[in-house]
């Protein structure tokens, strides 16, 4: 079997077309919805990532404000610049880029930021408001990882879903995601003894872990949805994930590439978050 490929950069592409409609909405009753990013630092990758969203922003005729600091900007002077745009209404949506400098506290950056504006969905509100089933803003990676699952058309309701991390940015977030669609979820980590004895009774596999070859053919069983968050090296530098695509192709129903899969769809979910953001204040 040859796996479909769940593309991202289609999904992510008239995704963004549905939210460029829809600030047109917005922008026929006056209101620009706005997105400000805060880079802290000098991180070569955290400034292409910025770049990327402020282009995003723009693509589909939002606002976007890039605010660049020194990395030695005090914790209480950023926090002080989140709560001036949490007090913003021209602003509907804050990110701060992580990760930050050693001396900022991220949680400490995240909790200041307002829950209605928190379009990265990090603040305990949103997790929260996750946990519990409540509405609230949705992490953009697994929230992008939905909605590429989404395409294969597969009902979740009674599927096995084994998502390989636990990060609260990432693999957390994915599993009560899995969880409130009725699927079985099972959450693997670095303590997890033997990975394969639970990806290979897996319909879904998730693998947010940052380390290449995690999951194998071997590991697969036939037909399963996999979805890759990874975002590696391999030897000759170029971007792979966590699964071996060549080999997990060839027994998976459907499987994201590297590049191509999950990442334009976690760009394009911070842009519905952001809309979201403008939709429900103005509502
Ligand atoms: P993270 O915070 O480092 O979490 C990695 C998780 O993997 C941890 O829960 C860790 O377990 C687990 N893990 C490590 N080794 C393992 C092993 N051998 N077997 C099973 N689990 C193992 O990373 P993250 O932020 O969640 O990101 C994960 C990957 O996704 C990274 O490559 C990151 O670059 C990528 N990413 C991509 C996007 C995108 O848009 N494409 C967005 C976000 C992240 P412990 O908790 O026990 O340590």
């Amino acid at each position: 079997m040859t796996a479909q490929l769940i593309d991202g950069n289609a999904l992510a592409t008239r995704t963004r077309a549905q939210v460029a409609e829809r600030v047109q909405v917005l922008r026929s009753r006056g209101v620009l919805p706005g997105l400000a990013v805060i880079l802290v630092g000098d991180d070569p990758a955290s400034a292409v990532y910025v770049r990327h969203k402020v282009a995003d922003c723009e693509s589909v005729g939002m606002r976007s404000v890039l605010e660049r600091y020194p990395a030695t900007m005090t914790e209480a002077d950023l926090l002080a610049r989140v709560r001036a745009l949490n007090a913003d209404d021209a602003v509907h949506g804050i990110l701060v880029q992580m990760p930050l400098p050693r001396h900022i506290d991220p949680q400490q950056v995240i909790t200041t930021i307002s829950p209605a504006k928190d379009v990265d969905g990090f603040h305990v509100a949103n997790a929260g408001a996750l946990l519990v089933g409540r509405p609230g803003f949705k992490a953009c990676t697994p929230y992008g990882c939905m909605k590429l699952i989404e395409t294969t058309g597969v009902p979740l309701r009674g599927k096995h879903a084994v998502v390989i991390g636990r990060s609260n940015t990432v693999g957390k977030p994915m599993a009560l995601m899995l969880l409130q669609s009725n699927a079985t979820v099972t959450i693997c980590h670095s303590g997890t003894p033997d990975l394969a004895v639970h990806t290979r009774s897996a319909d879904i596999v998730v693998a947010a872990v940052g380390r290449r070859d995690t999951v194998r053919a071997d590991m697969v069983k036939p037909g399963a949805i996999v979805v890759d968050v990874g975002m590696n090296r391999n030897d000759a530098g170029k971007l792979c994930g966590d699964v071996d695509f060549a080999g997990v192709r060839e027994v998976a129903g459907w499987i994201t590439p590297v590049p191509g899969g999950v990442g334009p769809m976690t760009r394009a979910m911070l842009l519905v978050n952001t809309l979201e953001a403008a939709e429900r204040r103005t509502d």
